[in-house]
């Protein structure tokens, strides 16, 4: 039967350094999609029982070390239950997608006890380039970040729902134009409830108020704020709504969020 519904949840919503309990911005879509890996991404999979070799996509928005420091225990994991990476697709900036991942197996010395374990398949991606599967089309676009980053527009094609999500980004008005059409936008907040001031933002992020600006601009319905600490989230999810008139949500971990068409 066709599935009408796209869920996404949310594995951590919080800073680079998350607290106790939380971790890293990181989230899974229709349970078989892991957008980015946090610092503890299987204990957070299999804490919602869902079994990380079920993982068939692994999506990096970029990579800043918060965002892929659990890779290596989910290969891990992967060879340990089915001692084959193979199944594992792996969609990611270009210029640090086959370092990172290089760099992950020569560190967990694969070849020492699995020497049949072969390798995830590697889909480098340039801003503007696209993935398609026969249940989903990545589109991308770049973002403003210290290292190469890429904003995805994830099209679910057993659904129809479109959604979005920035990765991390400085204010960048071509995402709006971008995700257009999406009825859901996942951007970041790292910067706090206030606008990010363009002469004093070397991690290049954004303010709620950023994102905001951005969800009015893209024409979407709902806006889900992360990437920050929990003493933020109610400040954040207040500056956004001074200027965004649509649904706003600061995802809880472990949170679900359904989209329909
Ligand atoms: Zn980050
Ligand atoms: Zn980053």
């Amino acid at each position: 039967m066709e599935d009408l519904t796209t869920r996404i949840t949310f594995l951590g919503t919080s800073s680079a350094v998350p607290e106790v309990g939380s971790d890293t911005a990181s989230m899974l879509i229709n349970d078989r999609i892991l957008v980015d890996t946090g610092w503890k991404v299987t204990e957070n999979l299999r804490k919602l029982s869902i079994e990380p070799t079920s993982i068939e996509h692994l999506v990096f928005t970029h990579f800043h070390q918060d965002h892929y420091l659990s890779l290596p225990s989910l290969l891990f994991y992967i060879l340990m239950k089915k001692k084959d990476l193979r199944g594992l697709k792996i969609v990611g900036p270009k210029r640090d997608l086959e370092l990172t991942i290089n760099r992950t197996l020569e560190f967990l010395n694969q070849g020492r006890y699995i020497v049949k374990a072969g390798k995830p398949e590697l889909i480098p991606l340039e801003a503007g380039e696209s993935y398609e599967t026969s249940e989903f089309r990545l589109e991308t676009c770049g973002t403003i970040h210290p290292v190469p980053g890429l904003c995805y527009r994830f099209t679910d094609n057993n659904s129809g729902a479109v959604i979005s999500f920035t990765g991390d980004t400085a204010y960048h008005p071509p995402i709006a134009e971008f995700v257009r059409g999406s009825k859901l936008l996942v951007h970041e907040a790292a910067l706090g409830p206030g606008a990010g001031d363009p002469s004093n933002n070397e991690s290049l992020h954004s303010g709620a108020q950023d994102a905001a600006r951005i969800a009015v601009a893209a024409g979407v319905e709902q806006l889900l704020l992360i990437h920050g600490p929990h003493a933020r989230v109610n400040g954040c999810v207040e500056a956004a709504r001074k200027i965004f008139n649509g649904d706003i949500l600061w995802p809880k971990e472990g949170q679900t969020v359904q989209i329909h068409k």
